[in-house]
């Protein structure tokens, strides 16, 4: 059962940046305004992430890790009518079946915090003799999850992993693009030991202002906005919003695709090409703009049949959904260059 257990893990949590999507999107659910990370070994020995949410009930502490076993999975009905997206009550339970688990958590209603240890979707004891039940700690109102040895039972991964400065760099990349997105908090991401973060915004910020912060402030003075659009009738509830490059600049660079469904971090091929080619008549040949787009869409017109920790997701009636989003990042273009 823990060899099924893991190999899911595996196929959820291919490396660090992944468990940190996860926690991120947790610490955000929770409604948190602020979110700080902490990284060992670009996150093969430390993902630590802080945040001011909602927190943890005592209650929901013995179950937390356990697949499916989640609070919102109780609503299985509620699946499709949730603007949630990718949420299966998988993530923690991943992260626990790869690594050592540390939760450190406290609601706004409960006089003291709770801290508690999870390996293999279980609680355990933090060391022998212990009981490895939850125990009071000192704690401020939110959640401090730390995973601690990322696939130390997965030696094969583990080896796979030729640089940590490679995995910091994949980290930094997830955490600015959801930065971008949540300019309403405030974010911190830095090395274990280090006084100097290597992200920090402001909680309050605007995407435009951190796009700046994060990116360059060149790019931020590029950028056209692509004003709130409600797609086609047969998309009825779907709207796209965002900030892409002027047609004439190249900002062929990594990281220069940000593109949000329901607020969960996507990549969607078949969209990113067709962009890609909206600018082709304008930019050099190999060169690429930039765009972060955000989709807002009834999760029933995404495709069910796509495992949805696979970040590359699809649509029902995607070829019309594709020349929809087009067309809003054409009209802002053309706005601009006519
Ligand atoms: P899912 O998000 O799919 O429900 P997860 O395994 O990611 O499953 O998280 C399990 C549950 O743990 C969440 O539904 C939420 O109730 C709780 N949780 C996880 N992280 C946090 C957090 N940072 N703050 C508050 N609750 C959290
Ligand atoms: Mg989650």
């Amino acid at each position: 059962k823990d060899v099924i257990n893991q190999i899911a893990a595996a196929e959820i949590i291919h490396r660090p940046s992944n468990a940190i999507k996860e926690l991120i999107e947790n610490s955000l659910d929770a409604g948190s305004t602020s979110i700080k990370l902490t990284i060992k070994d670009g996150g093969l020995k430390l993902i630590q992430i802080a945040d001011n949410g909602h927190g943890i009930s005592r209650e929901d502490l013995p179950l937390l890790c356990t697949r499916y076993a989640t609070s919102k999975l109780k609503a299985f009905e509620d699946l499709q009518s949730l603007r949630t997206y990718g949420f299966r009550g998988e993530a923690l339970a991943s992260v626990s079946y790869c690594s050592h688990v540390e939760v450190i958590t406290k609601t706004k209603n409960d006089g003291c915090g709770w801290k508690a240890h999870y390996a293999d979707g279980e609680l355990v004891s933090p060391k022998p003799g212990v009981p490895p039940d939850p125990r009071p700690a000192a704690a401020n109102d939110g959640t401090i999850i730390s995973a601690e040895d990322l696939f130390y039972n997965m030696p094969l991964r583990k080896r796979a992993f030729k640089s940590a400065s490679d995995e910091y760099n994949r980290i930094l990349d997830v955490v600015q693009k959801y930065a971008v997105h949540n300019p309403h908090a405030a974010w911190v991401c830095k090395k274990a030991g280090s006084s100097l973060p290597d992200i920090s915004t402001p909680a309050g910020s605007t995407s435009k202002a951190n796009i700046s912060l994060l990116y360059t402030a060149s790019l931020a003075a590029d950028l056209l906005e692509v004003p709130i659009t409600v797609l086609q009738p047969q998309y009825l509830g779907a709207s796209i919003r965002g900030w892409v490059s002027n047609a004439n600049t190249n900002w062929a660079r990594r990281g220069g695709w940000l593109f949000f469904i329901n607020n969960r971090l996507v990549d969607s091929t078949k969209i990113k090409k067709a962009i890609d080619s909206l600018y082709t008549s304008y930019l050099p040949k190999g060169a690429a703009p930039w765009v972060y787009l955000s989709l807002d869409i009834d999760p029933a017109k995404v495709d069910v049949n796509v495992h949805p920790t696979k970040s590359d997701v699809h649509f029902l009636n995607e070829d019309e959904m594709v020349v929809a989003i087009v067309g809003a990042v054409q009209t802002a273009l053309s706005n601009a260059n006519t």
